[in-house]
């Protein structure tokens, strides 16, 4: 793939590209993206493109509207679906004041701080997210359902469905944009699915997270069917997960791996969790950023609650996996593939970042099931819990200057006011389970 202005340029002419759909994220982590033709590209690499930055959710208000998108060349993907002669590309871009200041409410711009923070320390971050989603039926009238396609399960192998065949044209046209799969499946619950992509650096990754959405989304409705990674579709399944695998590298290496302790962790591993465990109930309404999010961590539905580390137990909210040397990784159960992968890669990776400076303990490895634990056992051990709603973790979040100084003052601000007028429209309807429960005996 191009990688330089020059490279993109070539490759428009040589593949008759003729669009170009630049885009960024809001806040929320929805796409936002408009298509420029092919010829003024260059202009925009020069000078960037200008865009009204005043309805975008999280950015500014109608007075400072004017905002320049520059495109990152590295993010040249020529989109697989769309037809060969004629074609189009897409290009992520970076969010810029006209005064050529960089914007402190763009998401990739808060990613990109992290990151500079990490390598103030010599640390680079690594991780692999595995994203899982629900393929439903689409309505009459085009509208997404909660209808099934299928009825397997994990693993299950299902050839006589037309989901197989979405997800394996789902995975070429991954691989095709440059995507190396390391696995796909069906996963728990019916009409789920599980797609793996080979871990990266985390700029390119989260990168691909949303490219990952976005082709998801857009293969699915070409052929006919509701992709979505909304955390908990349906009551009594399974819900959606975005595990986070998360390494860090120190002069080339896994500074996470050690191979003279007994569990080849480092040091540096366990203050890593130590940071993160410290530090995830602040920030679980950006992992876990919609109502929705806290019905999927219930007991149950292998989703994490409690938060404790362990190098085995699946119930644990961190889980170490079992490779080591390269391999070696920790792995973050509650985020959910609704939340914005820069926020929450951002907030991750100084979470861990704080235990390693702070020299934070983990604690032992918590190897039994927490959810077997009573409550008396769990507060002798300190085991927290995770936030129980999006209000308790806004509050939580709200309190927390660990979680300002990630965001920085302008996508902190906006995204709690955001966050809680979510939340208090909520709580003012009445639900479906109100009148089961009481109109009948009230
Ligand atoms: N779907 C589960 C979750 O909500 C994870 C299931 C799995 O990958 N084993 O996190
Ligand atoms: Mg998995
Ligand atoms: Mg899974
Ligand atoms: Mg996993």
């Amino acid at each position: 793939f191009p990688t330089t202005k020059e490279e993109v340029l070539q490759a428009v002419t040589e593949n008759d590209v003729k669009f170009i759909r630049i885009q960024f994220t809001d806040t929320m982590g929805i796409i936002k993206s408009w298509a420029i033709p092919a010829e003024d590209l260059e202009g925009a690499f020069e000078n960037g493109v200008m865009f009204d930055g005043s309805s975008i959710e999280g950015f500014t208000r109608i007075e400072e509207s004017d905002m320049i998108l520059m495109p990152d060349p590295t993010t040249f993907r020529i989109l697989p679906w769309r037809p060969k002669e004629g074609a189009v590309a897409r290009i992520i871009g970076d969010v810029y004041r006209p005064n050529g200041q960089p914007f402190e409410g763009d998401p990739r711009y808060v990613l990109k701080q992290a990151i500079a923070k990490a390598a103030e320390k010599g640390y680079t971050m690594n991780i692999g997210p595995e994203c899982e989603f629900f393929l439903f039926k689409l309505g009459e009238n085009g509208e997404p359902t909660t209808e099934l396609t299928d009825v397997g399960g994990y693993f299950d192998f299902t050839p006589l469905d037309k989901a197989q065949d979405v997800r394996r044209a789902i995975d070429f046209a991954l691989e095709d944009m440059g995507f190396k799969l390391e696995a796909s499946h069906h996963e728990v619950a019916p009409s789920q699915h599980e797609i793996n992509f080979r871990f990266g650096d985390v700029l390119t990754t989260c990168d691909n997270i949303v490219t990952f959405k976005y082709v998801v989304k857009s293969i699915a409705a070409h052929m006919g069917y509701y992709a979505t990674f909304m955390p908990k579709p349906l009551f009594g399944e399974n819900g959606s997960g975005m595990h986070s695998n998360q390494s860090l590298m120190k002069d080339g290496e896994n500074a996470f791996f050690d191979p003279s302790t007994p569990d080849q962790l480092s040091a540096t591993a366990k203050n890593y969790i130590a940071g993160l465990l410290t530090h995830i109930r602040e920030f679980a309404a950006i992992t876990n950023s919609t109502v929705n999010s806290y019905k999927r961590l219930v007991p149950g539905y292998e989703a994490p609650i409690y938060c404790t580390w362990s190098a085995s137990n699946r119930s644990s909210l961190i889980r170490i996996p079992a490779s080591r040397g390269k391999g070696t990784r920790v792995e973050l159960r509650c985020p959910d593939p609704a939340c914005n992968p820069y926020l929450a890669f951002a907030a991750m990776l100084c979470a861990g970042l704080d235990g390693v400076e702070k020299g934070m303990d983990a604690g032992p490895s918590t190897d039994v099931n927490i959810f077997k634990l009573t409550e008396e056992d769990r507060k002798e051990r300190g085991i927290e819990s995770m936030p129980g709603n999006l209000k308790e973790a806004i509050d939580l979040m709200a309190a927390s200057e660990f979680v300002k100084e990630v965001l920085g003052d302008h996508v902190f601000e906006n995204y709690i006011e955001s966050k809680t007028a979510q939340w208090d429209e909520y709580k003012a309807q009445v639900h479906q389970w109100e009148l089961d429960k009481y109109l009948g005996i009230l």
